[in-house]
């Protein structure tokens, strides 16, 4: 069968606007503030010794995966999980210092034998957008990676069954694209699934409906505007690029995640695997 995810196009709008707030300033704030409040998302892809015929977005180096992962941590940032994040939204849980999540699409299978092993060395822990369809393909995630990934305190998560674009979803094809991958995810792991990433990031106010209806707790776009109704449907993640430095990354960080929903000034259009 042909795979909707290979070769598709998808047109992404990156972020930029004013400093984040002090850490410290998380905690203090009330629960409408909060949902206003963004915390520092990234967003991996492919990862791979060598960048070939893909573009910078879609795939970073393994060499600078490490060294911007060694940033994080030598910065004093903390990995959280869609828990605490969901928890800090929606009742004010305390968060660690500088949080960070930092999450990985499309299930390749590196994101076990390199993205997690590296994340482990300084007790990191990441989020895994799966793609069912692609469950014990050849380079893909297997079943007991998978296992092994929740197992391992990381989140496993739900991108679809063959990630379709959203917002030309048939009225006919919600179950399949999400109902079914959750029910499979929650069988192979034994935990719940309860968060979503839309492919491409692409959402549509019908693709939130029916995401809310469906029980899942909260959704990730990638930096488009949040909507303002649905804030914790449309959580917003920046891409990571293999060309950016440490610096370039922690000034993208700072730039792209404020407390305003209308951030964004830096348009970016690029191919999506
Ligand atoms: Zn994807």
């Amino acid at each position: 069968m042909v795979v909707r995810f290979f070769f598709s196009l998808a047109f992404l709008v990156f972020s930029q606007c004013h400093p984040r707030p002090k850490t410290d300033t998380y905690k203090r704030m009330p629960v409408a503030k909060r949902l206003d409040t963004e915390i520092p998302i990234l967003c991996y892809h492919n990862i791979k010794s060598s960048i070939d015929h893909h573009a910078p977005l879609l795939t970073v180096t393994d060499s600078v995966f490490r060294v911007q992962i060694k940033m994080l941590h030598d910065s004093g940032y903390h990995t959280i999980l869609p828990d605490q994040l969901y928890h800090y939204l929606t009742k004010g849980s305390a968060l660690p210092s500088r949080p960070i999540m930092i999450t990985f699409d499309d299930s390749h299978e590196e994101h076990y034998s390199v993205a997690a092993k590296e994340l482990e060395k300084y007790g990191f822990r990441g989020v895994f957008f799966v793609i069912t369809v692609a469950i014990d393909k050849p380079h893909y995630l297997t079943h007991q990676e998978i296992k092994a990934l929740s197992d391992e305190g990381h989140t496993v998560a739900c991108h679809t069954y063959d990630h379709p674009m959203l917002t030309k979803l048939p009225d006919d094809q919600w179950s399949r694209q999400i109902d079914k991958p959750r029910e499979l995810l929650e069988k192979i792991t034994g935990r719940p699934v309860d968060y979503f990433a839309y492919p491409f990031g692409g959402w549509n106010q019908r693709a939130v409906d029916e995401i809310k209806k469906r029980g899942i707790k909260a959704a990730f776009q990638l930096s488009e505007k949040q909507s303002a109704t649905d804030p914790l449907f449309t959580i917003r993640r920046i891409m990571v690029s293999d060309v950016w430095s440490t610096a370039k990354l922690s000034e993208e960080i700072h730039a792209a995640f404020n407390r305003n929903l209308l951030a964004y000034s830096t348009k970016q259009k690029t191919k999506m695997l």
